[in-house]
């Protein structure tokens, strides 16, 4: 799909879902654009002394529910139409998940792999420094997202802090434990998707154990593939961006050693792991699968979790899993939306399925504001409390109306948002 309509095409479901509920048009106008957009170029100084200009984005999508929220990608292909559709999906899921948050979501153009830890710093720190005016403790209050992590989030507190001249911790979320994080905030992704998919199993009568692949290896991949594992799911596909590793007899990997490995290794080909051994001479064809056989492979549940429109017309149609549990923010295209749902592939949606990210990040900006510390056991138990509660509202949505998972998930998010639109 060309980047130009891509924004019309993230639209979709909000239509079909207003028009389902008969939402009114103006409504619907307004949210199917953004309130604010920041556009950065920021000029930069490498270590080597070379100067460049890198572009910076921030997108302040909607704030009737609350401030702006979402996370920050660090990556060459972040633009303003990537920026605008993620937070798009934001203010949707903070409608959907019911956290007292607004949408937004931001990133740098650059490919952080390239840069030194000190480059990396320096330019966080410029960023934020152009961001301060528009973000706040009850302004706008950034994420880790792809490529960012609690580090980087620590350096924007750092910064912000400097700027306002007194500390201010819940400026952003994801921190480091030791800098106001949250218990639970590293895992908080993967564990949501988690309670979502018992929850779902449950209604569909699905026993254990299922066959899972997941594409990436990251936060939100590795979390859930480990959760999973730890669960009695068979997780028999796992991928990062150099290639994925494919288990035929579908035993099933042991995923904590695989992540080890992955960790001594720098990359996951390779790190075939099964029981208490990792086969790491194993033959880099056998076993081994390409992104594209990874999303085709015969296993019941299919979990995107690295970046958007990887499941296309193109492909939608040699799917074979029964359950595509949207791990990624808008890894599924509209087109290959409609193939699935034809084909009676059941898709959980990335607003509903990877919303215990931002559901952990409240938790952490209440407890910066209140000065308390929530035990890892609370934290779990409201994640689960809240994914739970959502899910079965999304569900019962599905069921009344006769609409699929995503359409529901919308269909809550408009509600919450057109009660709570200000007057004006
Ligand atoms: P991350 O940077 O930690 O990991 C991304 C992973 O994807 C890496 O393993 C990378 O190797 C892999 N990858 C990148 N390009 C790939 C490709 N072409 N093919 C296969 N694998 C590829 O990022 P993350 O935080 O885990 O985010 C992953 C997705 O989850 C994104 O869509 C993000 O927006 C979404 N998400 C993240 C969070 C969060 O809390 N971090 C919350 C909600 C949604």
């Amino acid at each position: 799909m060309g980047r130009s309509n891509y924004f019309d095409q993230v639209l979709i479901p909000l239509k079909k879902a207003a028009v389902k509920i008969k939402a009114d048009k103006t409504f619907l106008e307004i949210i199917s654009q953004p309130q604010r957009i920041i556009e950065l170029n920021l000029p930069f100084v490498y270590d080597s002394g070379k100067k460049d200009f890198i572009k910076g984005y921030r997108v302040q999508y909607n704030n009737w529910l609350g401030p702006f929220k979402g996370g920050l990608r660090f990556h060459p292909k972040v633009d303003m139409d990537e920026v605008k559709s993620l937070a798009f999906w934001m203010m949707i899921k903070n409608a959907l998940i019911g956290v007292p948050f607004g949408g937004g979501k931001g990133g740098l153009q650059i490919d952080p792999k390239k840069f030194s830890e000190k480059e990396l710093e320096r330019l966080t720190r410029q960023f934020t420094k152009a961001l301060s005016p528009n973000i706040g403790e009850d302004v706008d209050v950034p994420a880790p997202d792809v490529n960012t992590n609690s580090k980087i989030m620590d350096w924007i507190e750092d910064e912000y802090s400097k700027l306002l001249g007194k500390r201010s911790k819940a400026v952003v979320t994801g921190k480091s434990l030791a800098n106001g994080g949250s218990k639970g905030r590293e895992e908080a992704t993967g564990l949501g998707g988690f309670f979502v998919l018992e929850k779902l199993i449950e209604k569909l009568g699905l026993k254990k154990p299922l066959t899972v692949a997941i594409q990436g290896f990251g936060n939100v991949g590795s979390n859930m593939a480990r959760i999973l594992y730890g669960n009695g799911y068979l997780i028999v596909v796992l991928s990062d961006i150099k290639g994925a590793i494919y288990d035929p007899q579908k035993i099933g990997f042991n995923v904590d050693l695989v992540k080890q490995c992955k960790e001594e290794k720098g990359f996951l080909a390779g790190c075939y792991c099964i029981g208490s051994v990792c086969d790491l001479a194993r033959k880099v064809d056998d076993g081994i699968l390409t992104n594209e056989e990874l999303l085709e492979s015969p296993v019941d549940i299919l979990i995107p979790a690295a970046l958007e429109n990887v499941i296309t017309e193109h492909n939608a149609g040699k799917i074979s899993a029964k359950i595509v549990f949207e791990m990624a923010n808008g890894p599924t295209t509209p087109k290959a939306d409609e193939i699935l749902n034809k084909r009676g592939i059941m898709v959980v949606p990335d607003v509903l399925a990877n919303a215990g990210g931002v559901t952990v990040s409240y938790f952490e900006w209440l407890q910066n504001r209140t000065q308390e510390r929530w035990t890892i056991q609370k934290v779990r138990s409201k994640l689960k409390e809240n994914m739970t509660k959502a899910f079965e509202n999304v569900w019962d949505i599905s069921q009344k109306k006769k609409v699929n998972l995503r359409i529901a998930s919308y269909i809550a998010a408009i509600d919450r948002l057109q009660r709570n639109q200000p007057g004006f």
